[in-house]
Parts: C-alpha cells; sequence; structure tokens
C-alpha cells in the first residue's frame, strides 16, 4: 500500500523556531524563510537594532505589543525578556513589574532592590 504523507507538502503550517507556536504559511514576508512568525521576525529585528545601539524605549511600544501577541496566541515569549528588561518592565531577579527607573538607563526592582542597565552596551544585572 502506498502511504503518502499528507502532512510534509502543501499545509502551510510550521512551528515558529523561537515562541514554538504553530503558525499559518501567510505566503507573504520574510519570516517564513526564516520560520519565524510574524511577530518574532519583527521582535528579532528591532532586538537586532539594540544590538546594533539603537535606543530600546524608541521601540517600547512595538516590543510590548508584539511579546503581548506572541503570548496571546499561546507562543513562549522568554527569548525575548531582555527587551522588556531593557524597558524596565520587569524585574530579571524576581519577576516583579514594580520597578522604578533612574531616570537614564539603571532600572531598581522595588519589590527586591535588584538593580540592572545597559553601561555603555554592557548589560548589568541580567
Ligand atoms: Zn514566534
Ligand atoms: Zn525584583
Amino acid at each position: 500500500m502506498l502511504t503518502t504523507n499528507r502532512f510534509a507538502r502543501g499545509s502551510g503550517v510550521y512551528a515558529c523556531r523561537v515562541c514554538k507556536r504553530n503558525t499559518r504559511s501567510t505566503g507573504r514576508g520574510d519570516n517564513e524563510h526564516v520560520r519565524l512568525c510574524a511577530e518574532c521576525f519583527d521582535l528579532s529585528g528591532i532586538e537586532n537594532a539594540v544590538l546594533d545601539g539603537d535606543d530600546v524605549r524608541k521601540y517600547a511600544d512595538e516590543i510590548r505589543s508584539l511579546y503581548a501577541a506572541i503570548i496571546q496566541l499561546g507562543g513562549n515569549a522568554k527569548s525575548f525578556n531582555d527587551l522588556l528588561f531593557q524597558l524596565g518592565d520587569y524585574c530579571p531577579d524576581c519577576g516583579s513589574t514594580n520597578t522604578e527607573s533612574n531616570g537614564s538607563t539603571e532600572y531598581r526592582c522595588v519589590e527586591c532592590d535588584h538593580r540592572w542597565g545597559v553601561d555603555c552596551g554592557e548589560h548589568y544585572g541580567y
């Protein structure tokens, strides 16, 4: 009997390499070539720009909405936690959202007094 693997092709569904959720091929966008969902693809782009020295705060709204979208869709957004730490949204140590900023590049967790930030492009505290 001839068995055909009908899931191997033509399904248009793949698991995103980063958030692991299944995402449907849209037939548009470069994200499919690298096996990322559209959200992870956009966040990766922002992550690269930030690594290249762009100010993460420039992308704050975009990061937060993309991050929330991944979680809402059932994905695992953990690998982008760094971006949220850089925005001071979460404490890298205890996960608390009760954080404060010194007005520039350092954050402090009100709950556990953990401090983190970026100094001369070097991340510390997370
Ligand atoms: Zn993804
Ligand atoms: Zn903390």
